[in-house]
Protein backbone atom coordinates (compact mmCIF):
# COMPACT_ATOMS: atom_id res chain seq x y z
CA UNK A 1 0.00 0.00 0.00
CA UNK A 2 1.26 3.18 -1.05
CA UNK A 3 1.74 5.69 2.04
CA UNK A 4 1.59 9.85 1.61
CA UNK A 5 1.78 12.44 4.12
CA UNK A 6 -1.92 13.88 2.28
CA UNK A 7 -4.43 12.34 0.75
CA UNK A 8 -6.59 15.11 -1.21
CA UNK A 9 -10.29 14.13 -2.14
CA UNK A 10 -11.57 16.39 -4.91
CA UNK A 11 -9.37 18.05 -7.67
CA UNK A 12 -11.16 21.78 -7.09
CA UNK A 13 -9.65 24.84 -6.37
CA UNK A 14 -9.08 24.26 -2.63
CA UNK A 15 -8.25 20.90 -3.00
CA UNK A 16 -5.46 21.25 -6.03
CA UNK A 17 -4.20 24.39 -4.10
CA UNK A 18 -3.53 21.90 -0.90
CA UNK A 19 -2.19 19.26 -2.44
CA UNK A 20 0.48 21.59 -4.69
CA UNK A 21 1.67 23.68 -1.99
CA UNK A 22 1.70 20.80 0.41
CA UNK A 23 3.84 19.04 -2.34
CA UNK A 24 5.96 21.80 -2.89
CA UNK A 25 6.42 22.61 0.48
CA UNK A 26 8.35 18.62 1.24
CA UNK A 27 4.76 16.31 2.02
CA UNK A 28 4.20 13.49 -0.09
CA UNK A 29 1.25 14.44 -1.26
CA UNK A 30 -1.70 11.86 -3.61
CA UNK A 31 -5.11 13.40 -4.87
CA UNK A 32 -8.12 11.77 -5.87
CA UNK A 33 -10.70 13.05 -8.55
CA UNK A 34 -13.39 11.08 -10.22
CA UNK A 35 -15.20 13.55 -12.61
CA UNK A 36 -13.05 16.68 -13.67
CA UNK A 37 -10.02 18.47 -13.06
CA UNK A 38 -10.62 22.00 -11.79
CA UNK A 39 -13.62 21.31 -9.66
CA UNK A 40 -17.14 22.92 -9.92
CA UNK A 41 -15.29 26.60 -10.75
CA UNK A 42 -13.36 25.22 -13.94
CA UNK A 43 -16.21 23.13 -15.48
CA UNK A 44 -19.64 24.15 -14.23
CA UNK A 45 -19.52 27.15 -12.61
CA UNK A 46 -17.21 30.13 -12.86
CA UNK A 47 -15.11 29.77 -15.41
CA UNK A 48 -17.97 28.75 -18.31
CA UNK A 49 -20.37 31.23 -16.85
CA UNK A 50 -18.43 33.66 -17.26
CA UNK A 51 -17.30 33.12 -20.88
CA UNK A 52 -21.16 33.14 -21.03
CA UNK A 53 -21.75 36.63 -19.56
CA UNK A 54 -19.07 37.40 -22.07
CA UNK A 55 -20.88 35.78 -24.96
CA UNK A 56 -24.36 36.98 -24.03
CA UNK A 57 -23.44 41.01 -23.45
CA UNK A 58 -22.45 41.20 -27.00
CA UNK A 59 -25.94 41.37 -27.67
CA UNK A 60 -25.93 44.74 -25.42
CA UNK A 61 -23.02 45.95 -26.99
CA UNK A 62 -24.05 45.34 -30.46
CA UNK A 63 -27.06 47.72 -30.06
CA UNK A 64 -25.08 50.47 -28.16
CA UNK A 65 -22.64 50.72 -30.62
CA UNK A 66 -25.15 51.33 -33.31
CA UNK A 67 -26.34 54.53 -31.18
CA UNK A 68 -22.54 55.44 -30.86
CA UNK A 69 -22.45 55.82 -34.58
CA UNK A 70 -21.59 51.75 -35.98
CA UNK A 71 -23.76 49.98 -38.80
CA UNK A 72 -23.56 47.02 -36.63
CA UNK A 73 -26.39 43.25 -38.07
CA UNK A 74 -26.97 41.41 -35.01
CA UNK A 75 -27.88 38.28 -36.06
CA UNK A 76 -28.52 35.15 -34.47
CA UNK A 77 -26.19 33.56 -31.40
CA UNK A 78 -24.62 30.30 -32.50
CA UNK A 79 -24.68 28.30 -29.30
CA UNK A 80 -22.86 25.02 -30.83
CA UNK A 81 -19.91 27.54 -31.94
CA UNK A 82 -19.60 28.64 -28.46
CA UNK A 83 -19.96 25.67 -26.69
CA UNK A 84 -17.34 24.59 -28.64
CA UNK A 85 -14.86 27.02 -28.41
CA UNK A 86 -15.74 26.78 -24.41
CA UNK A 87 -15.70 23.08 -24.57
CA UNK A 88 -11.81 23.94 -25.90
CA UNK A 89 -11.06 26.05 -23.49
CA UNK A 90 -12.17 24.21 -20.53
CA UNK A 91 -10.13 21.16 -21.72
CA UNK A 92 -7.17 23.80 -21.73
CA UNK A 93 -7.72 24.24 -17.97
CA UNK A 94 -7.87 20.78 -16.86
CA UNK A 95 -4.45 20.19 -18.20
CA UNK A 96 -3.22 23.44 -16.56
CA UNK A 97 -4.48 21.85 -13.63
CA UNK A 98 -3.25 17.84 -14.08
CA UNK A 99 0.32 19.86 -15.26
CA UNK A 100 0.64 22.21 -12.30
CA UNK A 101 -0.26 18.96 -9.90
CA UNK A 102 2.37 17.08 -11.78
CA UNK A 103 5.16 19.64 -11.60
CA UNK A 104 4.86 20.13 -8.01
CA UNK A 105 5.21 15.95 -7.66
CA UNK A 106 1.39 15.48 -6.77
CA UNK A 107 0.53 11.46 -7.33
CA UNK A 108 -2.91 11.82 -9.36
CA UNK A 109 -5.82 9.39 -9.28
CA UNK A 110 -8.37 9.28 -11.23
CA UNK A 111 -11.86 7.53 -9.37
CA UNK A 112 -14.05 8.26 -6.03
CA UNK A 113 -12.18 7.98 -3.43
CA UNK A 114 -13.87 6.20 -0.32
CA UNK A 115 -12.23 7.02 3.58
CA UNK A 116 -12.22 3.44 4.87
CA UNK A 117 -10.48 4.95 8.05
CA UNK A 118 -8.98 7.89 9.66
CA UNK A 119 -5.62 6.72 7.76
CA UNK A 120 -6.90 4.79 4.70
CA UNK A 121 -8.61 5.89 1.29
CA UNK A 122 -9.88 3.02 -1.26
CA UNK A 123 -10.25 4.18 -4.56
CA UNK A 124 -11.39 1.17 -6.78
CA UNK A 125 -9.25 -2.36 -6.18
CA UNK A 126 -5.97 0.11 -4.38
CA UNK A 127 -5.80 1.00 -0.85
CA UNK A 128 -3.64 4.07 -0.09
CA UNK A 129 -2.91 5.44 3.36
CA UNK A 130 -1.85 8.82 5.13
CA UNK A 131 -1.09 10.51 7.81
CA UNK A 132 -3.61 13.00 7.61
CA UNK A 133 -6.95 13.16 4.68
CA UNK A 134 -8.21 16.35 3.23
CA UNK A 135 -11.72 16.04 2.22
CA UNK A 136 -12.04 18.86 -0.69
CA UNK A 137 -15.18 17.19 -2.94
CA UNK A 138 -17.32 20.15 -3.24
CA UNK A 139 -20.76 20.18 -3.79
CA UNK A 140 -24.06 19.51 -6.24
CA UNK A 141 -26.65 21.50 -7.16
CA UNK A 142 -29.87 20.71 -4.72
CA UNK A 143 -33.45 20.10 -6.89
CA UNK A 144 -36.37 20.13 -4.72
CA UNK A 145 -38.75 17.43 -4.55
CA UNK A 146 -41.38 18.68 -6.71
CA UNK A 147 -43.58 16.22 -9.10
CA UNK A 148 -41.95 16.51 -12.31
CA UNK A 149 -38.39 17.98 -11.25
CA UNK A 150 -37.04 14.96 -12.71
CA UNK A 151 -37.48 16.58 -16.30
CA UNK A 152 -35.38 19.76 -15.29
CA UNK A 153 -32.20 20.94 -15.29
CA UNK A 154 -29.38 22.34 -13.38
CA UNK A 155 -26.18 24.32 -13.39
CA UNK A 156 -24.24 20.81 -14.38
CA UNK A 157 -26.41 21.03 -17.38
CA UNK A 158 -26.68 24.14 -18.72
CA UNK A 159 -23.77 24.19 -19.91
CA UNK A 160 -23.97 21.02 -21.94
CA UNK A 161 -27.07 21.28 -23.83
CA UNK A 162 -26.80 20.64 -27.59
CA UNK A 163 -28.62 23.86 -28.13
CA UNK A 164 -29.66 27.08 -26.98
CA UNK A 165 -33.42 26.91 -25.01
CA UNK A 166 -36.14 29.37 -26.38
CA UNK A 167 -37.58 29.58 -23.54
CA UNK A 168 -36.88 29.21 -20.32
CA UNK A 169 -38.26 28.99 -16.44
CA UNK A 170 -35.86 29.47 -13.77
CA UNK A 171 -36.29 28.84 -10.35
CA UNK A 172 -34.36 30.24 -7.40
CA UNK A 173 -33.03 34.37 -6.15
CA UNK A 174 -29.73 33.51 -5.62
CA UNK A 175 -26.62 33.72 -7.55
CA UNK A 176 -26.84 31.43 -10.11
CA UNK A 177 -30.39 32.25 -11.11
CA UNK A 178 -29.71 35.72 -11.82
CA UNK A 179 -26.44 35.36 -13.39
CA UNK A 180 -28.44 32.96 -15.90
CA UNK A 181 -31.91 35.00 -16.17
CA UNK A 182 -29.30 37.65 -17.79
CA UNK A 183 -27.34 35.29 -19.56
CA UNK A 184 -29.90 33.45 -21.32
CA UNK A 185 -31.70 36.39 -21.80
CA UNK A 186 -28.92 38.24 -23.51
CA UNK A 187 -28.13 35.67 -25.75
CA UNK A 188 -32.25 35.93 -26.91
CA UNK A 189 -34.07 33.49 -25.07
CA UNK A 190 -37.46 34.21 -23.62
CA UNK A 191 -36.63 33.91 -19.49
CA UNK A 192 -39.04 33.69 -16.55
CA UNK A 193 -37.44 33.74 -13.20
CA UNK A 194 -39.35 32.54 -10.41
CA UNK A 195 -38.81 33.31 -6.62
CA UNK A 196 -40.62 32.06 -3.10
CA UNK A 197 -39.67 35.18 -1.40
CA UNK A 198 -40.83 39.07 -2.25
CA UNK A 199 -37.46 39.79 -2.71
CA UNK A 200 -34.20 37.87 -4.09
CA UNK A 201 -30.85 37.69 -3.66
CA UNK A 202 -30.81 37.27 0.57
CA UNK A 203 -28.28 38.32 2.20
CA UNK A 204 -27.23 41.32 -0.38
CA UNK A 205 -27.86 44.89 0.76
CA UNK A 206 -31.73 45.97 0.52
CA UNK A 207 -30.90 48.76 -1.59
CA UNK A 208 -29.49 46.78 -3.72
CA UNK A 209 -31.73 44.13 -4.15
CA UNK A 210 -34.40 46.34 -4.40
CA UNK A 211 -32.84 48.09 -7.36
CA UNK A 212 -32.18 44.76 -9.46
CA UNK A 213 -35.71 44.41 -9.18
CA UNK A 214 -36.14 47.01 -11.91
CA UNK A 215 -33.48 46.51 -13.75
CA UNK A 216 -33.97 42.69 -13.76
CA UNK A 217 -37.11 43.68 -15.35
CA UNK A 218 -35.89 45.81 -17.54
CA UNK A 219 -33.81 43.27 -19.08
CA UNK A 220 -36.81 42.18 -20.99
CA UNK A 221 -36.75 38.72 -18.10
CA UNK A 222 -40.60 38.06 -16.87
CA UNK A 223 -39.78 38.28 -13.17
CA UNK A 224 -41.96 36.76 -10.84
CA UNK A 225 -42.54 37.14 -7.32
CA UNK A 226 -43.53 35.27 -4.01
CA UNK A 227 -44.26 32.21 -6.62
CA UNK A 228 -43.06 28.60 -6.91
CA UNK A 229 -43.54 25.54 -9.20
CA UNK A 230 -46.04 23.25 -7.77
CA UNK A 231 -45.94 20.86 -10.76
CA UNK A 232 -44.41 20.15 -13.95
CA UNK A 233 -45.56 17.66 -16.67
CA UNK A 234 -44.33 16.84 -20.42
CA UNK A 235 -46.14 17.55 -23.37
CA UNK A 236 -46.06 16.06 -26.38
CA UNK A 237 -43.38 18.28 -28.35
CA UNK A 238 -41.20 17.74 -25.26
CA UNK A 239 -42.03 21.75 -23.62
CA UNK A 240 -42.50 21.51 -20.07
CA UNK A 241 -46.02 22.76 -18.90
CA UNK A 242 -45.69 24.33 -15.26
CA UNK A 243 -48.16 24.77 -12.63
CA UNK A 244 -47.50 27.58 -10.40
CA UNK A 245 -48.23 28.03 -6.85
CA UNK A 246 -50.19 31.20 -7.25
CA UNK A 247 -52.35 29.16 -9.62
CA UNK A 248 -50.50 30.25 -12.65
CA UNK A 249 -49.62 28.37 -15.87
CA UNK A 250 -46.11 28.36 -18.06
CA UNK A 251 -44.70 26.27 -21.11
CA UNK A 252 -41.25 26.74 -21.36
CA UNK A 253 -38.70 24.83 -23.63
CA UNK A 254 -36.61 23.57 -20.03
CA UNK A 255 -37.14 24.46 -16.24
CA UNK A 256 -33.65 25.16 -14.78
CA UNK A 257 -33.44 24.50 -10.96
CA UNK A 258 -30.87 27.30 -9.17
CA UNK A 259 -32.08 26.50 -5.88
CA UNK A 260 -28.76 26.38 -4.26
CA UNK A 261 -25.90 23.28 -3.83
CA UNK A 262 -25.26 20.77 -1.27
CA UNK A 263 -22.34 18.85 -0.29
CA UNK A 264 -20.92 16.10 -2.14
CA UNK A 265 -20.39 13.55 0.99
CA UNK A 266 -23.16 11.20 0.02
CA UNK A 267 -21.54 7.43 0.30
CA UNK A 268 -18.17 9.60 1.13
CA UNK A 269 -17.01 7.79 4.60
CA UNK A 270 -17.18 4.94 5.71
CA UNK A 271 -20.03 4.20 9.15
CA UNK A 272 -17.26 3.30 11.52
CA UNK A 273 -16.51 7.02 11.36
CA UNK A 274 -17.51 8.94 13.05
CA UNK A 275 -17.26 12.59 11.12
CA UNK A 276 -20.12 14.80 11.93
CA UNK A 277 -21.88 16.91 9.45
CA UNK A 278 -24.80 19.44 9.48
CA UNK A 279 -28.30 18.60 8.16
CA UNK A 280 -26.96 19.32 4.90
CA UNK A 281 -24.10 17.06 4.92
CA UNK A 282 -21.34 20.07 5.20
CA UNK A 283 -18.73 18.40 7.26
CA UNK A 284 -18.33 20.17 10.43
CA UNK A 285 -14.65 21.57 10.94
CA UNK A 286 -13.15 23.57 14.09
CA UNK A 287 -10.87 26.77 13.37
CA UNK A 288 -7.99 24.34 11.65
CA UNK A 289 -10.24 22.46 9.44
CA UNK A 290 -10.27 19.33 11.23
CA UNK A 291 -13.03 17.60 11.67
CA UNK A 292 -14.76 15.53 14.34
CA UNK A 293 -12.27 12.42 13.24
CA UNK A 294 -8.16 13.74 14.18
CA UNK A 295 -6.34 13.98 10.99
CA UNK A 296 -9.28 14.12 8.56
CA UNK A 297 -9.24 17.84 6.93
CA UNK A 298 -12.12 19.51 5.16
CA UNK A 299 -12.17 22.68 3.74
CA UNK A 300 -14.24 24.79 0.53
CA UNK A 301 -17.69 24.28 -0.15
CA UNK A 302 -18.08 21.05 1.43
CA UNK A 303 -18.05 22.87 4.94
CA UNK A 304 -20.80 24.79 3.56
CA UNK A 305 -18.93 28.55 4.53
CA UNK A 306 -19.28 30.60 1.98
CA UNK A 307 -19.26 28.78 -1.48
CA UNK A 308 -16.48 30.87 -3.64
CA UNK A 309 -13.49 29.71 -5.26
CA UNK A 310 -11.12 32.38 -3.75
CA UNK A 311 -12.30 31.34 -0.40
CA UNK A 312 -11.46 27.26 -0.79
CA UNK A 313 -7.90 28.44 -2.16
CA UNK A 314 -7.72 30.69 0.73
CA UNK A 315 -8.75 27.81 3.14
CA UNK A 316 -5.85 25.54 1.65
CA UNK A 317 -3.23 28.02 1.53
CA UNK A 318 -4.23 28.77 5.55
CA UNK A 319 -4.21 25.17 6.23
CA UNK A 320 -1.00 24.20 4.81
CA UNK A 321 0.68 26.76 6.48
CA UNK A 322 -0.86 25.68 9.76
CA UNK A 323 0.55 22.18 9.12
CA UNK A 324 3.76 22.89 8.37
CA UNK A 325 4.41 26.15 10.28
CA UNK A 326 1.84 25.85 13.19
CA UNK A 327 0.30 28.79 11.87
CA UNK A 328 -2.94 29.99 13.24
CA UNK A 329 -5.54 30.05 10.35
CA UNK A 330 -6.54 33.43 10.14
CA UNK A 331 -9.13 34.46 7.69
CA UNK A 332 -11.94 37.19 8.49
CA UNK A 333 -14.95 35.70 6.45
CA UNK A 334 -16.84 39.14 7.10
CA UNK A 335 -14.88 41.21 4.51
CA UNK A 336 -15.19 38.46 1.67
CA UNK A 337 -16.20 40.26 -1.42
CA UNK A 338 -18.27 38.71 -4.12
CA UNK A 339 -19.56 39.83 -7.35
CA UNK A 340 -22.84 38.21 -9.16
CA UNK A 341 -21.97 38.63 -12.77
CA UNK A 342 -25.70 40.09 -13.18
CA UNK A 343 -25.75 42.35 -16.08
CA UNK A 344 -24.95 45.19 -14.61
CA UNK A 345 -22.85 43.07 -12.26
CA UNK A 346 -23.82 43.47 -7.84
CA UNK A 347 -20.27 43.26 -6.19
CA UNK A 348 -20.14 43.94 -2.29
CA UNK A 349 -17.83 43.59 0.56
CA UNK A 350 -18.47 44.17 4.41
CA UNK A 351 -21.58 44.89 6.41
CA UNK A 352 -24.75 45.10 4.53
CA UNK A 353 -26.97 48.22 6.11
CA UNK A 354 -29.25 45.44 7.60
CA UNK A 355 -26.12 43.88 9.77
CA UNK A 356 -25.07 46.64 10.83
CA UNK A 357 -29.25 47.91 12.61
CA UNK A 358 -28.89 44.17 13.68
CA UNK A 359 -25.26 44.28 15.32
CA UNK A 360 -26.67 47.94 16.93
CA UNK A 361 -23.66 49.52 14.82
CA UNK A 362 -24.00 53.58 14.57
CA UNK A 363 -23.54 54.31 10.72
CA UNK A 364 -24.14 56.60 8.08
CA UNK A 365 -24.29 55.78 4.64
CA UNK A 366 -23.24 57.36 1.41
CA UNK A 367 -24.97 56.65 -2.03
CA UNK A 368 -25.11 57.61 -5.23
CA UNK A 369 -27.32 56.40 -8.17
CA UNK A 370 -26.10 58.04 -11.44
CA UNK A 371 -26.41 57.28 -15.40
CA UNK A 372 -23.53 55.63 -17.14
CA UNK A 373 -21.99 58.22 -19.27
CA UNK A 374 -21.99 55.73 -21.85
CA UNK A 375 -25.81 55.50 -21.90
CA UNK A 376 -26.29 59.23 -22.39
CA UNK A 377 -25.59 58.34 -25.95
CA UNK A 378 -28.05 55.11 -25.75
CA UNK A 379 -31.21 54.14 -24.27
CA UNK A 380 -30.29 51.36 -22.23
CA UNK A 381 -32.29 52.06 -19.04
CA UNK A 382 -32.03 48.50 -17.66
CA UNK A 383 -27.95 49.73 -16.82
CA UNK A 384 -27.73 52.31 -13.72
CA UNK A 385 -25.24 52.95 -11.50
CA UNK A 386 -25.10 52.51 -7.82
CA UNK A 387 -22.98 52.67 -5.17
CA UNK A 388 -23.56 52.83 -1.37
CA UNK A 389 -20.71 53.15 1.50
CA UNK A 390 -21.08 52.50 4.74
CA UNK A 391 -19.33 54.14 7.39
CA UNK A 392 -19.03 53.46 11.34
CA UNK A 393 -19.81 57.09 12.57
CA UNK A 394 -17.82 57.18 15.47
CA UNK A 395 -14.67 55.53 14.15
CA UNK A 396 -14.81 56.77 10.61
CA UNK A 397 -14.01 53.42 9.74
CA UNK A 398 -15.66 51.89 6.10
CA UNK A 399 -17.91 49.22 7.08
CA UNK A 400 -19.28 48.25 4.06
CA UNK A 401 -19.17 48.89 -0.17
CA UNK A 402 -22.28 47.91 -2.24
CA UNK A 403 -22.40 48.39 -5.69
CA UNK A 404 -24.30 47.44 -9.27
CA UNK A 405 -22.31 48.61 -12.04
CA UNK A 406 -20.75 47.00 -14.97
CA UNK A 407 -17.59 45.21 -13.63
CA UNK A 408 -18.78 46.05 -10.02
CA UNK A 409 -16.42 43.27 -8.95
CA UNK A 410 -13.83 45.27 -10.86
CA UNK A 411 -14.09 48.05 -8.94
CA UNK A 412 -15.23 46.40 -5.30
CA UNK A 413 -11.66 44.13 -5.38
CA UNK A 414 -9.95 47.87 -4.76
CA UNK A 415 -12.78 48.43 -2.26
CA UNK A 416 -11.91 45.64 -0.90
CA UNK A 417 -8.51 45.63 -0.46
CA UNK A 418 -8.75 48.84 1.83
CA UNK A 419 -11.70 47.47 3.52
CA UNK A 420 -9.22 44.86 4.79
CA UNK A 421 -6.56 47.17 5.44
CA UNK A 422 -8.67 49.29 7.99
CA UNK A 423 -9.75 52.11 5.68
CA UNK A 424 -11.90 54.92 7.05
CA UNK A 425 -13.92 57.15 4.72
CA UNK A 426 -11.43 60.22 5.70
CA UNK A 427 -8.86 57.70 3.62
CA UNK A 428 -11.18 57.66 1.01
CA UNK A 429 -12.27 60.96 0.26
CA UNK A 430 -7.86 61.96 0.87
CA UNK A 431 -7.44 59.32 -2.28
CA UNK A 432 -7.68 61.12 -5.74
CA UNK A 433 -10.02 59.56 -8.17
CA UNK A 434 -9.13 58.50 -11.57
CA UNK A 435 -11.57 60.61 -14.15
CA UNK A 436 -14.28 59.54 -15.96
CA UNK A 437 -14.76 56.28 -14.18
CA UNK A 438 -17.45 55.14 -12.15
CA UNK A 439 -14.87 53.80 -9.47
CA UNK A 440 -14.37 57.45 -8.50
CA UNK A 441 -17.81 57.81 -7.46
CA UNK A 442 -16.19 55.75 -4.09
CA UNK A 443 -13.93 58.98 -3.79
CA UNK A 444 -16.06 61.73 -4.11
CA UNK A 445 -19.06 60.57 -1.51
CA UNK A 446 -19.52 63.71 0.19
CA UNK A 447 -22.76 64.07 1.74
CA UNK A 448 -24.39 61.55 4.20
CA UNK A 449 -28.43 59.93 3.21
CA UNK A 450 -30.35 61.32 6.22
CA UNK A 451 -31.50 58.28 8.50
P1 LIG B 1 -27.98 30.51 -3.48
O1 LIG B 1 -27.89 29.95 -2.13
O2 LIG B 1 -27.23 31.74 -3.83
O3 LIG B 1 -29.51 30.73 -3.86
C1 LIG B 1 -30.44 29.70 -3.80
C2 LIG B 1 -31.79 30.28 -4.12
O4 LIG B 1 -32.73 29.23 -4.26
C3 LIG B 1 -32.29 31.22 -3.02
O5 LIG B 1 -32.93 32.31 -3.64
C4 LIG B 1 -33.29 30.35 -2.28
O6 LIG B 1 -34.36 31.08 -1.73
C5 LIG B 1 -33.83 29.47 -3.40
N1 LIG B 1 -34.31 28.18 -2.91
C6 LIG B 1 -33.69 27.32 -2.07
N2 LIG B 1 -34.43 26.22 -1.87
C7 LIG B 1 -35.55 26.38 -2.61
C8 LIG B 1 -36.70 25.57 -2.82
N3 LIG B 1 -36.83 24.40 -2.22
N4 LIG B 1 -37.66 26.04 -3.62
C9 LIG B 1 -37.54 27.26 -4.23
N5 LIG B 1 -36.48 28.06 -4.07
C10 LIG B 1 -35.48 27.63 -3.27
O7 LIG B 1 -27.56 29.28 -4.43
P2 LIG B 1 -27.14 29.20 -5.95
O8 LIG B 1 -27.61 27.85 -6.36
O9 LIG B 1 -27.55 30.38 -6.72
O10 LIG B 1 -25.57 29.21 -5.84
C11 LIG B 1 -24.89 28.35 -4.93
C12 LIG B 1 -23.68 29.02 -4.38
O11 LIG B 1 -22.65 29.02 -5.36
C13 LIG B 1 -23.86 30.49 -4.01
O12 LIG B 1 -24.38 30.65 -2.73
C14 LIG B 1 -22.46 31.02 -4.14
O13 LIG B 1 -21.79 30.80 -2.93
C15 LIG B 1 -21.88 30.18 -5.25
N6 LIG B 1 -21.88 30.92 -6.53
C16 LIG B 1 -21.13 32.04 -6.64
C17 LIG B 1 -21.12 32.76 -7.81
C18 LIG B 1 -20.30 33.98 -7.91
O14 LIG B 1 -19.40 34.16 -7.08
N7 LIG B 1 -20.57 34.87 -8.85
C19 LIG B 1 -21.91 32.35 -8.98
C20 LIG B 1 -22.69 31.16 -8.73
C21 LIG B 1 -22.67 30.49 -7.55
P3 LIG B 1 -34.28 31.76 -0.27
O15 LIG B 1 -33.38 32.94 -0.40
O16 LIG B 1 -35.71 32.12 -0.03
O17 LIG B 1 -33.78 30.71 0.65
Amino acid sequence: MDNFDLIVIGGGSGGVRAARVAASRGYKVAIVEDTHWGGTCVNVGCVPKKLMVYASHFSHEMEDARAFGWSVESGEFDWPHFMKKKDAEISRLNGIYLKLLDNAGVTIIDGRGFIEDANTVVVGDNKYSAERILIAVGGEPFKPNVPGSEHCITSDQIFFLPERPKSIVIVGGGFIALEFACILAGMGSAVTLLYRGELFLRGFDKDIRERMVGMIENSGIDLRLSTDIEEIGLSGEGKKNIRLTDGGELESDEVFYATGRIPRTKDLWSDQLDIQTSKQGAVLVDDNFESSVPGIYALGDVVGRMALTPVATAEAMALVDYWMEAKAVDIDYSIIPSAVFTQPNISSVGMTEDHAIEKGIPYAVYETDFKHLKHNLTDRSSERIYMKMLVHKETDKVLGVHAIAPDAGEIIQGAAVAITAGATKADFDRTIGIHPTMAEELVTLRTARDS
